[in-house]
């Protein structure tokens, strides 16, 4: 099995021109023809990260262009873009697990490694969302959140909105505890779709379920929804896992509107 050098896209979000966006493999092919890592890391000014990021944005067609991140905290924290004058250091620094923005040429991104990546936008008003939703991040509602914060600052309508969900760990590894299932049979008494008994009274989350619950139950309708469905834990040749790998790379989700 070859490895996957190519970024991942989700095809509705490829049916809009004034959009970019891509999801990082895990390798590229640098300019000697080698294989390398991407080394991203949380907010890391370490030069070779500083390199990796702007090689992959000129991978997808974003030059001279400086990527907002935010301080990722596993949150419910939304940082609204809406300063054409803010400096991407400046944005780093606000603690937030979600970014929008109606500014064009200002990409935004998250860095994950088994945490939801998920992207949004809205055709009618071109506004772009890029939201970190891991199981804490998901238990506070964060989609949910992020999609009525979309309606208070810009007046989106949630059946308008086109949402992709990345590459997270599945409901096929994803293996917790009791207490981190409690908070999601609280917000979804009724439906135990996300949820798998595992061995030793343990059991299996499926944190894209979730998602998709938490999206509808929001607003979004499930033809506007889309999931790459990759398990990170899976495949680790192509993508980044935390819980497989401990300490190790991250993957980073990232879209724009052209300028
Ligand atoms: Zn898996």
């Amino acid at each position: 099995m070859s490895i996957l050098l190519e970024k991942l896209k989700f095809g509705q979000f490829e049916t809009f021109p004034e959009l970019v966006h891509a999801v990082s493999p895990r390798c590229f092919e640098n300019e000697q023809g080698e294989i390398e890592e991407f080394s991203f890391r949380n907010n890391s000014e370490s030069g070779k990260a500083r390199e990796h990021v702007k090689w992959f944005l000129e991978s997808i067609g974003i030059e001279n262009r400086s990527l907002f991140l935010v301080n990722q905290i596993h949150s419910d924290n939304i940082f609204v873009l809406d300063d054409p004058g803010l400096a991407f250091s400046e944005a780093g620094k606000i603690s937030a697990d979600a970014l929008l923005t109606q500014i064009p040429g200002r990409p935004i991104g998250i860095f994950t490694a088994d945490c939801l990546p998920i992207l949004v936008y809205d055709p009618r008003l071109k506004v772009i969302g890029a939201i970190h939703a891991g199981r804490r991040g998901s238990e506070k509602s964060l989609l949910f959140k992020v999609i009525g914060e979309m309606g208070r600052v810009y007046g989106c309508r949630p059946a308008e909105l086109v949402v992709g969900f990345g590459p997270a760990i599945g409901g096929c590894c994803y293996e917790v505890g009791e207490d981190c299932v409690q908070p999601f049979k609280e917000l979804f008494p009724d439906d135990k779709g996300w949820l798998r008994c595992g061995p030793s009274g343990k059991y299996f989350l499926d944190l894209i379920a979730v998602n998709k619950m938490e999206g509808e139950k929001a607003g979004l309708l499930p033809e506007n929804i889309s999931s790459m469905d990759h398990c990170t834990c899976c495949s680790t040749r192509n993508l980044y896992s935390y819980r497989r790998e401990g300490e190790t790379g991250r993957i980073l989700t990232t879209i724009m509107l052209r300028p």
